[in-house]
């Protein structure tokens, strides 16, 4: 299996650069996950890796080697697309073995391969249907067979899942949990819009945005120190909540100064005097927020909605004081709030992340 190493990678659509000098470098046996907003250049990185898409400028290695100018055919690689496009007239076997047919492979070793592909993938009592007998799970099952099939040094997946429903989605993501374990030194790169896909798949995550990378890190590493607002508000579900004001301090004591409302901030090593007058935005998670009471509050709001999910409820917030913010708090269980009514909240300290103007985190 290889590594794959991507250095000041640029793509240019006629005179539109979409990709604006990538720099990552993926390890042997890596399961790398990208995500970003729609139309950032994800499946473009992956076309370009895949060799179906002439790389602008910088440098592609597959295993140490430059590989901008290999043919698709041998760099090694297989794709999985979100459509999983079968041959309709041919049965599961015949689906995955065509490929490896073409190739010229030998018969027994097609036979070997296939069957071993398809018991990876919890597929043998099917290998004689045809695709229109099977789920949309089983059939994304089988296109990922075919990949697995050949036998590739690197596996890009783009979307996979997106077309299946919920239920099928969980299952084939567990499926392919199971392929990544089961091809430990196969190196994965899948693209998704799915944060639980990105955060229980991911050795690390790629954050891409307009064609640039925001920050590299495990699911971890991105969940609890974004480096900026964006990846702060892209990773985690509903969005980081964000308060705005200025850093105002009293002695030691720092607090978040908003239209009428303030929050008291710990005394630490982040929040100096010096910054004292400067904007800050603060966040916290809206599964860090806990209802309090009165005495004990950090901040207080009005109810506008809750959403009853069963094992929570999302509370949407008018925070008091005139800092017009959308609010949510995550509560776990279910919470009997009504409407219009006044809550109290509280977080840990060490829950807060703090960023400057630019929207650039503060550690
Ligand atoms: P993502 O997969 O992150 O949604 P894409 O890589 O598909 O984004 O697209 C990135 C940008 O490149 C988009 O603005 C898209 O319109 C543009 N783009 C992608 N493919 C082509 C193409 N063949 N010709 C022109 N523009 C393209
Ligand atoms: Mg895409």
């Amino acid at each position: 299996m290889a590594s794959v190493s991507l250095s000041s990678i640029r793509k240019s659509f006629g005179t539109v650069e979409v990709l604006h000098g990538i720099d990552l470098e993926i390890e042997k046996g890596e399961f790398v996950v990208f995500v970003g907003p729609s139309g950032c250049g994800k499946s473009t990185m992956l076309r370009l890796i895949a060799g179906l898409e002439e790389i602008t400028s910088g440098t592609l290695q597959i295993d140490g080697e430059k590989a901008n100018d290999i043919p698709p055919g041998e760099r090694g690689i297989a794709m999985v697309f979100q459509s999983y496009a079968l041959y309709p007239h041919m049965t599961v076997f015949q689906n995955m073995a065509f490929g490896l047919e073409m190739a010229g492979m030998a018969r027994d070793e097609i036979d070997r391969r296939v069957r071993k592909s398809a018991h990876m993938l919890q597929l043998t009592d099917y290998l004689e249907r045809y695709p229109r007998n099977l789920s949309g799970g089983q059939r994304q099952r089988v296109a990922i067979g075919r990949a697995v099939t050949r036998d590739p040094k690197v596996f890009l997946f783009d979307e996979p899942l997106s077309n299946l429903d919920a239920a099928l989605r969980v299952a084939t993501r567990i499926e392919i949990a199971n392929l990544k374990e089961q091809m430990p030194d196969s190196t994965m790169i899948y693209v998704t819009h799915d944060q639980v896909e990105a955060m229980t798949l991911a050795d690390r995550i790629v954050v891409f945005n307009s064609g640039h990378i925001e920050q590299i890190g495990t699911p971890l590493e991105l969940y609890d120190r974004p480096r900026n607002l964006f990846v702060a508000k892209f990773i985690g579900s509903p969005e980081m909540n964000i308060l705005q004001g200025s850093l105002k301090m009293e002695g030691a004591a720092p607090f978040l100064k908003m239209d009428e409302a303030a929050l008291q901030l710990p005394q630490g090593a982040i929040l100096k005097p010096s910054m004292a007058g400067r904007p800050l935005m603060v966040g916290i998670r809206p599964e860090h927020v806990r209802l309090s009471d009165p005495a004990s509050a950090r901040l207080s709001g009005k109810v506008l909605f809750s959403e009853k999910l069963g094992e929570l409820t999302n509370l949407h917030l008018a925070i008091d004081k005139g800092a017009e913010v959308a609010f949510i708090a995550k509560l776990p269980d279910l919470v009997d709030v009504r409407r219009g009514e006044q809550v109290h909240l509280t977080f840990n300290d060490d829950k807060l992340h703090y960023f400057d103007a630019d929207g650039l985190a503060l550690s």
